[in-house]
């Protein structure tokens, strides 16, 4: 990281991010100063050798050039973070290690090379992680060299400065660019909007801001958004300086897009792409075998647009797609016995995802529960109709029942029931589905672990 040499950072928060931050500022010549509210963590610090410097102090904030907060931390919902807001009072710039990624990602060095490298950023609520993996699995297909980081993969400052022709895949939680200082990606994506974690971000509005922020004036040199949601629409809108301004690529899953802009869509398993009002690429979406479903037509769409911003031709794209494996937890193919297939789709935390995964397939035994969110699964009434029956676990399960009616349902409580139940019942053609529409924690470290014991659970089963 460059331009703090010889001054005083404070890095708040020391778990994986807060320690390669301050790493990098110690390595680019910044007097890095650690804190975190917990004992364990400062320990870990200083077993790097890293400096401690108590923020409760009260001369704590004289002499810093900023302070870098831990994408972790909540700064402002539900409560405001003292340290953060003392480092505001003190007029210390606050910044994270996005905003310190961006302000030293260009080097004295690129001004030797033919095509700097180039930096796509993905935000949006659901889809992000699958994106950016796609988009980096494509560009390592085309010979691009990639890098994928960011809330996916490698944390920002672990990456390489970046090579002659190369382009640094980032997703973006909403989290990260609210408190990112500089957010310059060359190209950004919008996949779309869900009233997920909005508790972090004060409502809809304060959350949709966080992520606009990505797209704000003097922004990307390309802006691909999802149009399937009226706030995608109004930024698509505002970025565009006229009709066929081609600085906007819009994504719809949902319509066919007309108009002369530049525009890519998923219609009954085809991709279009149109430019000026005239089709230059379609492609077959149905030999996707690692990519199930029409969300993932709209991440599909998504990639297409990214990489062929970045100038890879439409053939290429289509080869790269059929190979793409899909990333575990993400409906994500586990086991297949009898004509029943097993999908572990743990990642569906939020009834939107969930949703999704449910109308990717036919016929239903549905593994759902965990620690419900705020508006339970009313939310998915519309797509009940693919479910055989819902088999349910963990916190929520009895408010899931309620919520159910007369879809049919069980009580399973644990996930060894749960695929028990389910595996006993499934008959040839039906689909034993995890999409928790919930959180884990109740029973889980993460959703990783949830989606794990399942996949253990599927293969003890088949390997009887
Ligand atoms: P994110 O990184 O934004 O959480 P992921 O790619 O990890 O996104 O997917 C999260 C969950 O949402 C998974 O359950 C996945 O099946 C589902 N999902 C993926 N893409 C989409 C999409 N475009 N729209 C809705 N749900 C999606």
């Amino acid at each position: 990281v460059r331009g703090y040499e010889g001054q005083n950072v404070a890095v708040l928060g020391l778990g994986r991010s807060g320690l390669a931050t301050a790493r990098a500022l110690e390595a680019g010549g910044a007097n890095a100063l650690c804190w975190d509210d917990s004992p364990e963590a400062r320990t870990r610090a200083e077993g790097e050798g890293l400096g401690l410097h108590d923020l409760s102090r009260r001369d704590a904030f004289d002499n810093l050039a900023t302070l870098i907060a831990s994408p972790g931390i909540p700064h402002l919902y539900p409560a405001p973070n003292r340290h953060i807001a003392r480092a505001m009072a003190a007029g210390v710039p606050v910044d994270n290690d996005i905003g310190l990624f961006f302000r030293s990602f260009a080097t004295p060095e690129w001004d030797n090379m033919e095509t700097p490298p180039k930096v796509v950023a993905i935000t949006g609520s659901n889809g992000k992680s699958t994106t950016s993996a796609l988009i980096h699995h494509i560009l390592t297909e085309a010979g691009r060299p990639a890098q994928l980081g960011g809330n996916i993969g490698r944390g920002v400052l672990d990456l390489d400065p970046g090579s002659d022709g190369g382009v640094v895949v980032l997703e973006l939680s909403s989290y990260q660019t609210e408190l990112a200082r500089a957010l310059t990606p060359d190209i950004a994506v919008f996949t779309n909007l869900s009233p997920d974690h909005l508790d972090r971000h004060g409502g809809v509005g304060g959350y949709f801001a966080a992520k606009r922020r990505l797209f704000a004036e003097g922004g990307p040199d390309r802006a691909i958004i999802g149009v399937d949601e009226p706030e995608g629409v109004f930024l698509a809108g505002q970025m565009a300086e006229g009709p066929g301004d081609d600085r906007v690529i819009r994504v719809s899953v949902d319509h066919k897009l007309t108009g002369p802009g530049w525009q890519v869509f998923a219609r009954k398993g085809y991709l279009s792409e149109y430019r000026k009002g005239r089709q230059v690429a379609s492609i077959d979406l149905r030999d996707m075998s690692g990519l199930p479903g029409s969300h993932n037509h709209q991440n599909a769409c998504a990639a297409f647009a990214a990489t062929r911003a970045l100038g890879l031709g439409p053939r290429q794209i289509e080869a790269a797609l059929a190979s793409f494996k899909g990333l575990p937890h993400r409906s994500q193919l586990v086991g297949e016995a009898n004509g029943v297939r097993f999908v572990n789709d743990s990642k569906a935390t939020n009834t939107d995802s969930a949703a999704a995964a449910l109308t990717a397939f036919a016929r239903v035994r549905w593994i759902a529960g965990g620690l419900g969110k705020e508006g339970g699964i009313a939310a998915l009434a519309p797509h009940l109709g693919h479910v055989a029956k819902a088999y349910l676990i963990g916190h929520s399960a009895r408010e899931f029942a309620l919520a159910l009616g007369d879809t049919p349902h069980e009580i399973c409580d644990t996930m060894a029931i749960a695929v028990a139940r389910a595996a006993d019942e499934a008959e040839p053609g039906d689909t034993v589905l995890l999409a928790p529409a919930a959180a884990s924690f109740d029973q889980y470290p993460d959703f990783e672990a949830r989606g794990e014991d399942f996949t253990a659970l599927v293969k003890a089963r088949l390997a009887d």
